[in-house]
């Protein structure tokens, strides 16, 4: 019987919770340092304790993995702590298509992904001397925000990249990436998309609660100018939300696109969760500035099911259920290569 595995992270207790619902198996890699922590959860079958999460990329955790029929189900920290290279390197299983995560990490490429998928993107500032308006300086890959900012001209930019490069929050030789910033109400879109039903589904919104730039909205203006804090966009926490029910439309039409230009671009395409983030503006229009091509933290707030799966399924269904009922099928149908790569 196929097992669940995942690094103890992000959004593991919720893929695990889910995997144990649906009668599989769990396995968590987990560091040394979390033991403590993971041990106060039942449903984890089996721990591969490591001292740190690269030890997956090694034979001896590869084959422990292979030995107990796993599926990894990848999730930020594994994009956080590794290369692409890294990543593709991997030989167990892994839910989903290992393929995208590289779109995902390389600003350029994910650029290219949603410019396919006709996702209203904010434009992009090719070098600090074209700031003409407000703008977000970003890092690259799944950086949570960690070293964000924002800059309205070319000397502020090179003020707060000389700031935070002398706080030691980002490197001299780091490639920053410039866009335009889109003011608005935060909103990221999850999805799966099923390989075996061929079918989208959406399943939920969440907001992102992100330091210390929330902090900063919260004393006034006057002190905020006083205030030589660069704010970062360090993610804490995620809240729900639930949407005008005339956008949903829209929210369809955008996961549809991705769905079929990740076929075009990445094959075998984007399976399993997916995310779309941005924000509305004040006529509803949505500008994207992000995907991620994996299950989002933002989906532990529907451990017991979202509004919107609970529309789908009549029963409670999570991400992480949601992800073990895909490889049960795909187990019993004989499709297991379907779903993963
Ligand atoms: P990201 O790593 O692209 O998900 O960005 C982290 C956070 O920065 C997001 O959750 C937003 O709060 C903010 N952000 C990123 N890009 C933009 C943008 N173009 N306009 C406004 N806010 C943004």
């Amino acid at each position: 019987m196929t097992a669940i595995a995942t690094l103890g992270s992000h959004c593991s207790l919720q893929v695990l919770k889910g995997a144990k619902d649906e009668g599989l198996k769990t396995i968590l890699v987990c560091e040394k340092k979390r033991e403590k922590l993971y041990k106060r959860f039942p449903f984890i079958d089996d721990m591969i304790i490591v001292d740190s999460f690269k030890e997956i990329l090694e034979q001896k955790c590869q084959s422990s993995l292979e030995e107990k029929n796993a599926v990894l189900i990848p999730h930020g920290t594994l994009i956080a702590q590794m290369s692409s290279e890294e990543i593709e390197s991997i030989k167990t299983p892994m839910f989903g298509n290992k393929w995208i995560l590289r779109w995902e990490s390389d600003r350029e490429m994910k650029e290219k992904l949603m410019v396919e998928a006709k996702l209203p993107i904010p434009k992009p500032v090719p070098t600090p001397a074209d700031i003409s308006k407000m703008v977000i300086v970003k890092r690259q890959g799944a950086a949570g925000g960690k070293g964000y900012f924002l800059a309205a001209t070319e000397k502020e930019y090179h003020e707060k990249r000389n700031q935070l490069i002398s706080e030691g929050v980002i490197s001299k030789d780091e490639t920053l990436y410039i866009q335009e910033y889109a003011a608005g109400v935060l909103a990221y879109l999850q999805f799966f998309y099923s390989p075996l039903n061929e079918e989208l589904e959406f399943f939920g919104v969440d907001q992102r609660h992100e330091s210390d730039i929330e902090g900063l909205a919260r004393i006034p203006s006057e002190q905020q100018l006083k205030s030589n804090k660069v704010p970062s966009f360090n993610v804490i926490g995620n809240s729900p939300l639930v949407l005008r029910e005339s956008l949903l439309e829209n929210v369809y039409d955008m996961g549809d696109s991705f769905v079929d230009a990740a076929k075009r671009l990445v094959t075998p395409g984007m399976n399993g969760p997916f995310c779309i983030e941005g924000v509305y503006d004040e006529n509803a229009r949505f500008t994207s500035f992000e995907f991620s091509a994996r299950i989002v933290a933002g989906t532990n707030i529907y451990m017991n099911g979202s509004p919107y799966y609970s529309l789908l399924f009549n029963e409670q269904m999570s991400m992480g259920k949601r992800i073990a009922r895909e490889v049960k099928n795909a187990e019993k149908s004989n499709q297991l290569d379907k779903v993963t790569t």
